[in-house]
């Protein structure tokens, strides 16, 4: 059985991941830590089974000393997610982070962390598998074809602009890319932003929408052709067998994995 807390429940990915822990018979949930209703049961919130008897939490350093974690699953936002994740390897648990939006800095310094400790933590900017499967068709791409942009399309509740799986899909392909600034050398934005994000050379545009959940494209260019590589998720459950993965997985690792397709084949 694995012992596991979450971080955000209350949240769109965090009411997924309750059902999905819930509902799996090797995952137990032992607490959850929230930013309201410290001391109540999450039955007695709005929106929940109210059998449902697992402690909340406000203080994460409460909900860790309280309860003997195997892993702590982290739907927030970017700065509590880091400081989250950072807490839970200091303590001996093992974070499975769906939240983006971390820096660069603070991924290096978890890695470190993790390593130091010994344990495993595993940072999924995107849980679908499809999406995955499109950072990989892309990077594959990429080798072909060196112009691309990248077109990310969320709902607009989302914080971090442009989203984790856009900068993870531009790492990916400045890996195989050779660097190229695309676009005429002297074209020039009458509106700012018009050309979007500059990433080595590619643009990464962002759109937000009421409407959207999680949506990408990915478009090359060459001489006479272009190839589209798109993904579409359209609910929230399109992430839990992501997550299910992840748990599991994470249990094994003595590292810091960013991004599942460092995981599966
Ligand atoms: P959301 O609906 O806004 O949920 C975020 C939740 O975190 C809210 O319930 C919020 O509580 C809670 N929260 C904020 N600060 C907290 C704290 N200090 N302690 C405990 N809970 C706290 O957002 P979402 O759509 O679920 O997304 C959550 C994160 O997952 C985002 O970073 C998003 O980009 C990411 N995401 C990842 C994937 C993936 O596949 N990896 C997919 C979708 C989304 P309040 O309601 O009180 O503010």
């Amino acid at each position: 059985m694995i012992k596991i807390g979450i971080a955000g429940p209350r949240g769109k990915m965090g009411r997924e991941a309750v059902k999905l822990v819930t509902n799996e018979p090797t995952f137990s949930l032992e607490a959850v830590l929230d930013r309201q209703f410290d001391g109540m049961q999450l039955g007695d919130v709005e929106g929940f089974e109210s059998s449902l008897q697992t402690p909340i939490y406000t203080s994460l350093e409460t909900l860790i000393h309280s309860h003997d974690i195997d892993v702590l699953i982290d739907l927030t936002t970017p700065e509590k997610g880091y400081v989250h994740t950072k807490l839970a390897l200091e303590n001996g648990v093992r974070p499975v982070v769906g939240t983006t939006g971390f820096t660069t800095e603070q991924l290096d310094e978890l890695k470190e962390l993790a390593e130091e400790k010994g344990i495993g933590c595993i940072i999924a900017p995107n849980f679908a598998v499809g999406a995955v499967l499109m950072m990989k068709f892309s990077q594959m791409a990429a080798k072909y074809f060196q112009d691309v942009e990248i077109m990310e399309m969320h709902h607009d509740q989302k914080l971090d602009a442009p989203s984790g799986t856009a900068i993870k899909t531009a790492e990916m392909i400045t890996e195989v890319r050779e660097t190229k600034e695309q676009g005429h050398p002297n074209e020039k934005e009458t509106i700012p932003g018009a050309r979007g994000g500059n990433f080595d050379g590619l643009r990464i545009h962002s759109t937000r929408l009421p409407g959207l959940i999680a949506h990408q494209q990915v478009m090359f260019g060459a001489e006479g052709e272009t190839l589209t590589i798109r993904h579409d998720s359209y609910n929230r459950a399109s992430f839990m067998s992501g997550v299910r993965f992840c748990v599991q997985t994470v249990m094994n690792l003595d590292t810091l994995v960013y991004g599942l397709e460092n995981l599966i084949d």
